[in-house]
Parts: structure tokens; sequence; C-alpha cells
């Protein structure tokens, strides 16, 4: 099932024709009505309306975080607040919040983008939604919560929190697709294991999931401990919230909304294109948002774009599942760590949890990386030598994926905190003071 057949498959050359287009209005609108723009365009004597291909997009300038942060709350709306009807914040975890606005408009095209990455993710007007997202100034909820009725499902929004209620829910209202954090999904699965539920028992046939970085180890894991299809989703509110990506059932890579983002994937330090195929970050230019439209916004979200036509018939370029963020990039010994190369491994390893910490520390000038994991009962508190098999087994397999060793310390099952929800998965306590 396609959304918006038309829009979904149309082909490339269409496609590029579209977004041409809607770059000009695009720029026409931040170039009149956006102070911040009108000036750097004119600073860099910038004549947009000359354009005619979408490799001119890389004459624009771009906008960061702290862009947003120094135009808080309201001065990168390109309309005047009475044609605003709704407003979201992103979470202010590491400094001033950035405030996004949408018109009437953009709620319209909003809803229609999420209803599209519903469908993809195989859900309908005959399934019952239950959205574990937080519902506030984070997307994440009230985003799913309109798409999701804009396809006609019945939703249930019972917001995050209070995991037993939320499995009781799934029993009585018979939840047929989940939407929260991976993470969340498998602390569900845990709870669920405690009060003796049997997943098999309940109707949840589709987990939509997104908001957190996570691997094809942890899907796996979900698929099998909840019984269900398990798909990523992909946004962040400096451009709109969920809706900018999403895979379909192939589960192959998250198909771009590219008639409404268009997407470029850079190097992170030189900002010029990486080879196609290769993992760099992701620029966001919005196409069609009125209230809040952005140029060229550096996510900070690794990923890399897959070149090859998917067989759900969508003609949307995909993108990997988020790999890790610039910022979360760890350095240790001359070495670029992600904490999602970890993960990967750990879910290799038979035995271990899904739960990690990692601890940085500077000893004489030496970075050293310890990597807490839990392990289930049997190995924890199994005699010292299998312990030391175990360690030895996944320090080798860090050191074969990293390019550097890591300390591995075996942690008893559930003694890590597990974290729920954009910005709070911080799963590297780095001690050294740098
Ligand atoms: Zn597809």
């Amino acid at each position: 099932m396609v959304w918006e057949k038309e829009q979904e498959c149309m082909s490339r050359v269409d496609l590029e024709q579209v977004q041409l287009e809607r770059l000009q209005s695009t720029l026409n609108r931040v170039g009149t009505h956006v102070p911040f723009y009108r000036n750097k365009f004119s600073e860099m004597k910038l004549d947009y309306e000359s354009f005619n291909s979408l490799d001119d997009l890389r004459q624009l300038p771009f906008t960061t975080k702290q862009d947003m942060r120094e135009n808080y709350p309201y001065g990168l709306f390109a309309v005047p607040l009475r044609d605003v009807v709704r407003i979201h914040s992103s979470s202010g975890t590491t400094g001033m919040a950035t405030v996004v606005g949408y018109t009437r408009n953009d709620i319209k095209t909003w809803s229609n983008l999420v209803a599209r990455i519903l469908t993809a993710a195989g859900v309908g007007a005959d399934d019952v939604i239950q959205i574990a997202f937080g519902y506030g100034l984070f997307t994440g909820g009230f985003g799913l919560h309109y798409g999701a009725e804009k396809l006609g499902a019945s939703v249930i929004p019972i917001s995050a929190g209070n995991t037993r209620r939320q499995i009781q829910i799934m029993q009585d209202f018979k939840t047929t697709a989940l939407v929260c954090t991976p993470s969340y999904a498998l602390k569900m699965a845990d709870v669920m294991m405690d009060q003796g539920i049997n997943p098999s028992g309940l109707s949840l046939k589709y987990g939509l999931f997104g908001a957190e970085p996570w691997s094809e180890g942890m899907r796996q894991e979900i698929n099998d401990r909840l019984g269900i299809t398990a798909t990523d989703n992909y946004g962040l509110s400096e451009v709109m919230g969920p809706g900018v990506a999403g895979e379909c059932l192939e589960c192959n890579g998250l198909h771009v909304n590219e008639d409404h983002f268009l997407i470029e994937i850079l190097h992170p330090e030189s900002l010029e294109p990486v080879e196609p195929g290769e993992i760099g970050e992701l620029v966001i230019t919005t196409l069609t948002k009125e209230a809040f439209p952005v140029i060229r916004y550096r996510t900070r979200d690794l990923t890399r774009l897959f070149p090859d036509s998917c067989p759900c018939g969508r003609t949307s370029h995909r993108i990997e599942r988020i790999t890790g963020r610039t910022d979360d990039m760890l350095i240790i010994k001359g070495v670029n760590v992600f904490p999602t190369q970890i993960e990967s491994i750990l879910f290799e390893i038979k035995g271990t949890q899904p739960h990690y910490n990692l601890v940085v520390e500077r000893e004489r000038n030496e970075d050293q990386v310890t990597v807490m994991v839990e392990v289930v009962e049997s190995i924890f508190f199994d005699e010292m030598k299998k312990q030391r098999t175990m360690v030895d087994l996944i320090k080798k397999r860090l050191a074969a994926e990293l390019g550097v060793s890591v300390a591995v310390k075996l942690v008893e099952e559930r003694s890590l905190e597990r974290f729920n929800g954009k910005g709070n998965r911080v799963r590297v306590i780095d001690k050294r003071e740098l």
C-alpha cells in the first residue's frame, strides 16, 4: 500500500522538477520574510532567482541549531504569529530550546507525510495505534497522532511512561501497532516477561520506532521478543518532526519524502558531498514548510544513501538508519568511534543484553574506554572462568570492529539505567575533562 501513489512513485525527472520549483518558492519566502536569510543572501550577493538546477543549492548558506537559538523564540518564522496554529519546541538539554511553528497548511502537510510513513510501515485504517511517545512540546506524540487520524486508524494517545498500564491497555484495547522509541519497546518486553505475559497472546503486529539511534540487532531482538514487524522512521522538530523519512516493509532503509525535503549527505568537516553510499552528515532543506522553512539545516545525524531502487515501488531515495551523531562520535586514541558500532557487536554476542554504557576516562594522557555491558543472569553468576571467556570474546570482537582496544566489564542484568526519549539516551559517560 502507498498512501500517495502519484507523489511517492513519480519519476525521478518529475520529482526533480517539483523539487526545483518548490526550492525556488521557499527561497522567495525566506528571502522576503525572514531577516536572518534576507541578510545572509544579500551579504553573499546571492541571486537565487537565477537558480536553474538543484546543484545551485550548494551556493546557499547552512542553518545550524545555534542560528535557531540566536533567533529564539520567533526570529526565524516566515509568517506572522496570527497565521501560526501550533508551536512546538525541542528539548533544551544542551542550552536554549529551539522553537518551531506550523500554519494550518503545515499541519495538513505534516499529517499527510506521517500517514505516508504509517502506510509504508504496514499500518492502515483498520489498525489500533498506541502512541507511547510523549505528548507535549516534543513533536513525536502529536506528529504521529495527527498522521494516524488522517489515515483513519483508531488512535490511543496514551503518551509516554507507566509501562504496566501501557501493557494493560495493549491487552484490553487490542492494540495492533505500537509507536515509541526502540529502547522503550524492549523495556515493555522486559516488563511483560516479569508479569508472565506472553506477547504472542497480544494483537500487536507492527512497531514504528524512532527518536533515537538503534541497530539492526536491536530490530531483530524487538521483532523476536514482541512478535512484530518493527520499522524505523525519522524526523526532527527543527525540520518538521516525524514524517521526514520512514521504512517500508522491505525494512531496508528509510524512504525520504523528497518532494517535501531536499537532502544532502556531506562530509561533516569539509561540508562537501560524500561519494554516493558513503556515510556523512544529513543536511535538509524544507520545500513546503510555510511557518518555519529551513535552508540546509545541519542535522548532525550521520547516515548514507542507498543508491538502488526499492521493490516496494516508491521512487524516493532511501537513507540508512541514523548511525550516530557527529557530536556523539568519540575520538579514542585518534580513532573515530560511534556507540552504535559497539551496540551492533554486542547484539551478535549471545548472552549479552542490548543495554550497555561506555565510560571514557583519561589516564596519563591516554583515553581509556570501558564498555559496561549487561549479561544474562546465568553468565553473571557463573564461575569466573566463563566470565573471563566472555570478556575476552567481547574485547576481541570490539577491537576488530573499532580498530582500538577497549576494556570490558560485565554487570548484572538490568543494573544499568534505561533511557527513554530523544536526547536522553546518553550511553556515554565521558569523564575526560576536555
Ligand atoms: Zn520501499
